[in-house]
């Protein structure tokens, strides 16, 4: 028995809903790259699609096409982060996807393939993809069709001053790229308001549940569950340990939950001493280490508990990034490949 992610996809596309609606007056996309942050971007595209957005972002050209070769969308409507690197031209030619052009030697690259219909990145103030603003006013832009000029920012998930700085950079270094559409905000992005909204916005983890921001508490509703199945049931004297390192030492008569879930599934070693499940409203607390494929639970207080009975993991994105510092985006891009991963899409 593997352990399952039980998604939520009425609550994904409630999320993208609240999103697009926060996005006024622009609209907003879905950023899907690493498999939509570990979910499964064949089911999340095939959702959000359905709901009505018309932009994806992915940072790959083999995630565009694995996306296409599914069937679940026209590559138009596909845009690749990191743009046209040597060896990328048969698929960009072929798909329809859009790069996004980062650089001289991308735009020089796409050019020398015929140009056409591509998004533009400009740099204001990461320093890490897109054209600095000085390298744009000697472009010739013929040849080319921009569809989307953009930016990203740095600190949008703080009240920085970066934001302001980089919004007022986005709207000089826009001026000089002839797109039909601009887009800045990430999903932290979409909450600092209109004036970063542009014409599309770029919210990823939001989306699946995460919260970069306080403001999104009660907007943004959790996408991903986790559920593992008792595998071993074992009772312990005092004085007894568990697990390795002997971490665990029985204070008392103990009754031990082993479940098929590790590390290898991207259940951090990190919730030792955190973590635990859930079972009706009762809490069973991991006691040691978490193992590659193992944890174990004390399930003293839930006697009807029966080898092969499944646990819902109390893990919260937000609660597990504050106690762990282990960042939201790598919980969700590090859930791992044998998870079952079953859709529910009840209202
Ligand atoms: C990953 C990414 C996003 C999405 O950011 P979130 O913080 O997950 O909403 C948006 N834009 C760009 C350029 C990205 O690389």
């Amino acid at each position: 028995m593997v352990p399952r992610l039980v998604l939520d996809g009425a609550a994904l596309v409630a999320n993208w809903r609240a999103l697009d609606r926060l996005s006024a007056p622009g609209q907003a996309a879905a950023v899907v790259k690493a498999d939509a942050y570990g979910l499964g971007a064949v089911e999340v595209v095939r959702r959000l699609s359905a709901a009505g957005c018309r932009q994806f972002y992915v940072a790959h050209w083999a995630e565009a096409q694995a996306l296409v070769a599914a069937g679940v969308l026209p590559g138009e409507r596909i845009s690749v982060l990191h743009g046209l690197a040597a060896g990328d031209e048969p698929f960009a030619r072929s798909s329809g996807a859009r790069p996004v052009l980062n650089s001289p030697a991308q735009l020089a690259r796409w050019q020398s393939m015929g140009g056409g219909a591509c998004d533009v990145m400009v740099d204001t103030g990461m320093n890490r993809l897109g054209f600095a603003p000085d390298e744009l006013g000697a472009i010739d832009w013929s040849g080319f069709i921009v569809d989307t000029v953009m930016s990203h920012l740095a600190c949008a998930d703080s009240d920085h001053p970066l934001n302001d700085a980089q919004r007022a950079g986005f709207n000089a270094a826009r001026a000089l790229v002839p797109a039909r559409r601009a887009s800045l905000a990430n999903s932290a992005g979409i909450v600092l308001g209109g004036a970063y909204a542009f014409d599309i916005t770029r919210p990823g983890l939001a989306l699946y549940g995460g919260l970069p921001r306080a403001e999104l508490t009660d907007v943004i509703r959790p996408v991903v569950a986790i559920e593992a199945p008792v595998i071993r049931l074992r009772t312990v004297s005092a004085g007894a340990t568990v697990g390795y390192g002997a971490d665990f030492v029985a204070q008392r008569e103990t009754r031990i939950a082993c479940l098929a879930l590790g590390y290898a599934d991207g259940y951090k070693r990190a919730l030792a001493g955190i973590g635990g499940f859930r079972l009706g409203d009762r809490h069973l607390p991991l006691v040691g280490r978490v193992s590659m494929d193992l944890v174990c639970v004390d399930a003293t207080d839930a006697p009807e508990l029966a080898e092969g009975d499944w646990l819902s993991a109390d893990f919260n994105l937000a609660e597990a990034e504050a106690r762990t510092g282990i960042a939201q985006y790598e919980w969700l891009t590090h859930l791992g490949k044998r998870f079952e991963r079953v859709w529910r899409d009840l209202a």
